[in-house]
């Protein structure tokens, strides 16, 4: 049996006050694949920004085991040292920061944590030369700060290498299909397949089942008012593409008896 990787259990979290994440519960396991998809507002950036532990998200109940620990009292960089990952649905550009230095200290401070030791500019250059073509990217975009200037396309693809190089135990990749074109959703999607394999697990958030055509998962959920109300296979993106999420609407009513 495949190791259970990350336990979401009745997870309750605030924003300024109000809540917004309403009892999520989530398991995944080694070499899954887990989309959640829902309306805007539902709660899916909240709950990856929950997980990776950004500091305007109050969690005010429930748990989160990530390999056998409590993942919520880890502060974030400890929380991505241990191996998660978070895509970010808008990264962001920091001039000044050399995109190759960002990704040389990150992966350092990994290798560090792991008990290995650092690698120099020379081998890491052949490292990331050979990340790059994970995401067919230009070895000029190292050269340049990061993000900085990117197109919506170029930060996505940029966010997928840094997830090749820093091999992580859990990605989450929050609407990295969106602002993509198709040829930019074929190459994320294939650095995404690439990356994946039995010793890790991906959550896919998404708005769009068209980027499950190209990342198969092998459970699809769906986010409503801060919970996931309903699962099932990659054959419920299907279903919702068509029937959209108004029945949800319909369903809550029922569930809470009106
Ligand atoms: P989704 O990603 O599903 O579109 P979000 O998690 O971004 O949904 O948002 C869920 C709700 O939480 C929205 O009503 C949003 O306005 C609110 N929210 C999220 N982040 C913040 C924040 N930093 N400050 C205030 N409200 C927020
Ligand atoms: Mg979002």
């Amino acid at each position: 049996m495949s190791e259970v990787i990350l336990s979401v259990r009745n997870l309750t979290a605030n924003v300024d006050g109000q809540q917004i994440l309403k009892g999520v519960n989530l398991e995944v396991k080694a070499g899954e694949i887990h989309a959640i998809m829902g309306r805007n507002g539902s709660g899916k950036s909240t709950f990856s920004k929950v997980l990776t532990g950004h500091p305007d998200y109050e969690v005010t109940g429930g748990e989160v085991i990530y390999k056998g620990e409590n993942l919520l009292e880890k502060e974030p960089h400890e929380r991505s040292l241990a191996g998660v990952f978070l895509a970010f649905q808008y990264p962001l550009e920091i001039p000044g920061v050399s995109n190759l230095e960002f990704l040389r200290v990150a992966y350092n401070a990994r290798r560090k944590y792991q008990g290995l030791e650092e690698i120099d500019t020379f081998d890491f250059e052949d490292l990331i030369e050979e990340k790059l073509s994970v995401v067919s990217m230009n070895p000029s975009f190292l050269e340049r700060s990061l993000n900085e200037g990117f197109s919506g396309g170029e930060k996505k693809r940029n966010e997928i290498l840094q997830m090749a190089l820093l091999e992580p135990t859990l990605g989450i990749l929050d609407e990295i299909d969106s602002g993509l074109d198709i040829d930019a959703l074929k190459i994320v999607s294939h650095g995404v397949n690439t990356i994946a394999n039995s010793d890790n697990a991906f959550i896919l958030i998404t708005h769009y089942q068209r980027l499950l055509d190209y990342i198969q998962p092998h459970f699809v959920h769906v986010m409503y008012d801060g919970k996931i109300v309903k699962s099932g296979g990659k054959e419920l993106a299907l279903e919702l593409e068509t029937t959209g999420y108004d029945f949800l609407d319909e369903q809550q009513l029922v569930e809470v008896g009106v």
